[in-house]
């Protein structure tokens, strides 16, 4: 619990909100799972803003892509079941060894209703059984952000294995998309805590999922997953809480939870976490000296917003403003709340105008936002940080402690060289 003994109070806000839609997600996940392919059911918009979103992210030929709904099929007169096939047929002369085909709903595919369920069954049955087809909506009526990732996990929990059929269950499930240096990195400690059946969900191959054991204890990696983390709850496994791997501090109290679980010797963690967690320390030092004191404002966007509120605060001395968030949900973020200050004002959902008026009243020093708002701020003098980039960079872990404050200390760092310029 934090030094006052309770968590912060939530207010609830509503009114319009100013996120990313769920297609997002694609940019990440498409580099993670490598024999899979996300195809996108949408509009010229949905290519743009996935092309802009990955534009800077892109090293190899992508995999993803959207299959275009023309006026033609929004006005009803062509058949979007045939353009999909065509499209997955030529997808898949070009690319024989995909094994999870996702296809992705947009706005445009719900408003013309288009029965996706519908479309993945007859696609798989058409190309199955090599190939599983798979869905889920990554539109902006219905998601935000991150929750695309959610919803693509969500619909790959069906696709593993009973346990019966593989005889083995992984102790520890690690859910959430990691960088795979992230996780290899993670691999290396678990290993050396001696805790060796733990699985990554997602990992690099789809066609090797994991099965769920009435022993398999689920580890969050990301915040975001509520849906998730219940569809695998529904296939047996049981949720063990923990703050998320950010910084030396969250990273120390994530693999604590873990290692705990599995009775691993206080000393034997000491030892195995040490190094890490002073190099994490030490990686940090420049960035505290510049954020330590400053003022900090967070919009919500990606749900990250508690664990990162508490990494900066408990870990770089920064003072917390208000944080928004587009969802609490509390047997998730619990341990990172009861890590924060009391009276913080914490804010669920989004009501951007009189969110907008408090950020100008509060002039904070930094104001991490979505790129949406990071424009019209900056032009008003504050200083912004894209949430976006928080989740395309790789900041978990003790290796990447430094690299995540980082992120935060070089906007203030270069206000301070444009104005020792002026
Ligand atoms: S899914 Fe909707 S919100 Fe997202 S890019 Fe397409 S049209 Fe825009």
């Amino acid at each position: 619990m934090n030094s006052h003994g309770a968590a912060p109070l939530i207010v609830r806000e509503r009114g319009q909100r100013e996120v990313f839609c769920g297609l997002t997600g694609i940019v990440w996940l498409h580099r993670k799972i490598q024999d899979a392919f996300f195809l996108v059911v949408g509009s010229r918009t949905c290519a743009h803003l996935l092309q802009s979103a990955a534009g800077v992210m892109i090293f190899a030929e992508p995999r993803f892509a959207t299959a275009i709904i023309d006026e033609r099929d929004l006005a009803g007169l062509a058949d979007v079941h045939e353009s999909l096939n065509e499209v997955v047929d030529q997808l898949l002369a070009r690319r024989p060894n995909l094994r999870t085909l996702f296809l992705v709903g947009s706005c445009p595919s719900e408003v013309i209703k288009l029965d996706l369920d519908r479309a993945a069954e007859r696609l798989g049955q058409r190309h199955g059984p090599g190939l599983r087809v798979l869905n889920y909506s990554g539109s902006g009526i219905e998601t935000t952000f991150t929750e695309g990732e959610d919803r693509a996990l969500t619909a790959l929990v069906p696709a593993m294995p009973s346990l019966s059929a593989v005889g083995e269950a992984p102790d520890f499930l690690i859910v959430g998309a990691l960088a795979d240096v992230v996780e290899d990195q993670f691999r290396r400690l678990f290993a050396g805590l001696g805790i060796e059946r733990v699985a990554f969900f997602p990992g690099n191959r789809s066609d090797a999922l994991p099965a769920m054991g009435p022993d398999t204890r689920i580890v969050l990696a990301q915040p975001f997953l509520s849906a998730t983390l219940k569809a695998l709850e529904d296939r047996g496994g049981r949720h063990l809480p923990a703050p998320f791997p950010l910084g030396a501090e969250g990273t120390t109290a994530w693999l604590a939870a873990i290692a705990e679980e599995a009775g691993v010797a206080p000393a034997r963690f000491e030892a195995v976490t040490a190094a890490g967690r002073a190099r994490a320390q030490k990686a940090m030092t420049r960035s505290r000296e510049t954020l330590a004191g400053r003022k900090v404002f967070f919009f919500p966007d990606s749900q990250l917003e508690l664990p990162l509120a508490r990494f900066l605060s408990e870990e770089l001395g920064m003072q917390l403003t208000e944080v928004g968030t587009p969802y609490v949900h509390r047997a998730i973020i619990d341990p990172e709340l009861d890590r924060l200050p009391a009276d913080l004002r914490v804010v669920e959902g989004q009501d951007v105008d009189a969110q907008l008026a408090r950020v100008r009243a509060v002039q904070p020093d930094l104001t991490v936002c979505g790129l949406g708002l990071a424009n019209p701020l900056e032009a008003e003098g504050l200083r912004t940080k894209w949430a976006i980039e928080l989740v395309f960079t790789p900041i978990q872990g003790y290796e990447q402690a430094g690299d995540l404050a980082e992120l935060f200390a070089r906007p203030l760092r270069r206000k301070a060289r444009l104005e020792a310029l002026a």
